[in-house]
């Protein structure tokens, strides 16, 4: 429709029983012939898709190829992820982010083997029980492993209900994602639930983009009121985005001769950062801090947390800054080489080899540490700081 022709008043186009039956046939029909071919699509594994559904919580599906059959070669089955030790499964999943995804991953393993015959659950709230299991989430792996009728709702989705129903305003607003569940599940084609599940997933993946949405190749454009009112690259509203956070994290990369690091795992709230993982010592400060006050907050850090009582603030060399962001922080990672005889023994720590930190069960964060004090490591041999005694 050209835009001299397009409508000013609200519509409706999905309104009666036979346009949603057309619509229907419209966008399967396009799902089955057009569906990118993924490897969790030639499955039926209720375990499989269960996977795939986490890993794409958050996440590309470009970023999760390689890690989905990594993760599939080493646990092909739900008993062997169970009696995995939780480390592996971290250092599997090691740069996928959001390593709590992880962790529920292997405690939901566990309770499907213990109390579930090793089979996900089928039923709705005995699925949504599992660790890491939320609405969206249930109803895929329900509908797709299943055939259970569930529509999902996420973001991507809500998008392109709202624009076929040219809905305004914040789409988060409780009782608009309430009518947006219910338009999801009224929508929804009872005869093959999980297909139609990925067909709404797909259209908005690859064709009803966040901006611009690609209408001239949309099968479901006749259908849409948005695309009818001219209205496809202004809804849904934007969010308000939370203001980003800008913080700076000194952290310490302590070597011995025989080039062995310490690695922590301190309180919860202390870790946030690195996601609950074994992590460089490391202090947060005031976005913008001074390289000079860094250097001595962390020198306080470590007197107090390593028990380092003859660390002075010149044994602290400056390696690369790195920049990591997660979510809404930006953080700026501080790196410092601290050379010793000998490190320090404390509670919850291990010692392996700096060269090996990046191959452990670490965050992307603690890996850039790694890297910026192994480059720094031939230049600072060449004018040899002075070490210090734990
Ligand atoms: Fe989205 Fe455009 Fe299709 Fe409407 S016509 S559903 S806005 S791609």
């Amino acid at each position: 429709m050209s835009s001299s022709n397009k409508m000013s008043s609200p519509v409706k186009l999905l309104a009666s029983e036979a346009s949603i039956a057309r619509f229907r046939r419209g966008l399967l029909g396009w799902y089955r012939a057009a569906k990118r071919d993924l490897p969790w699509r030639r499955t039926r594994d209720p375990y499989r898709i269960w996977l795939s559904e986490i890993m794409l919580q958050q996440t590309r599906v470009a970023a999760v190829l390689d890690y989905y059959r990594r993760f599939l070669a080493r646990f092909p089955t739900v008993e062997a992820l169970a009696a995995a030790r939780l480390e592996e499964v971290l250092r599997l999943w090691a740069g996928l982010g959001y390593y709590s995804r992880a962790r529920n991953l292997h405690r939901a393993a566990q309770e499907i083997v213990a109390r579930h015959g090793g089979e996900f659950p089928r039923a709705w709230e005995a699925a949504l029980a599992m660790p890491g299991v939320g609405k969206y989430t249930a109803a895929a792996i329900l509908s797709i492993a299943y055939d259970a009728p569930h529509a999902v709702l996420d973001g991507n989705v809500a998008r392109v209900l709202a624009r076929l129903d040219a809905v305004r305003g914040d789409l988060r607003a409780p009782r608009r994602w309430s009518a947006l569940a219910t338009r999801a599940q009224q929508l929804a084609d009872p005869a093959s639930p999980g297909d139609w599940n990925q067909a709404m997933m797909e259209l908005g993946a690859v064709v009803c983009l966040p901006s611009p949405p690609r209408c001239e190749q949309c099968p479901v454009r006749r259908f849409c009121s948005a695309h009818a009112l001219g209205l496809e690259n202004s809804l849904p509203a934007a969010r308000r985005k939370r203001a980003p956070e800008s913080v700076t994290l000194a952290a310490a990369v302590l070597l011995d001769p025989r080039g062995q690091t310490l690695l922590v795992r301190p309180a919860e709230a202390d870790s946030a950062l690195f996601s609950r993982m074994w992590q460089f010592p490391a202090v947060a400060l005031k976005a913008g801090a001074t390289r000079a006050s860094a250097i001595a907050a962390l020198a306080t850090h470590l007197r107090r947390s390593l028990g380092i009582r003859s660390i002075k603030p010149a044994h602290l060399a400056p390696a690369d800054d790195s920049r990591h962001t997660v979510t809404f922080r930006r953080i700026r990672l501080a790196t410092f080489l601290l050379r010793v005889k000998k490190l320090p023994r404390v509670s919850n720590s291990r010692t392996p080899l700096l060269a090996r930190v990046a191959h452990l069960a670490v965050s992307s964060a603690t890996k850039k540490i790694a890297a910026a004090a192994l480059r720094t490591v031939p230049a600072v041999s060449a004018h040899r700081p002075r070490t210090t005694r734990p």
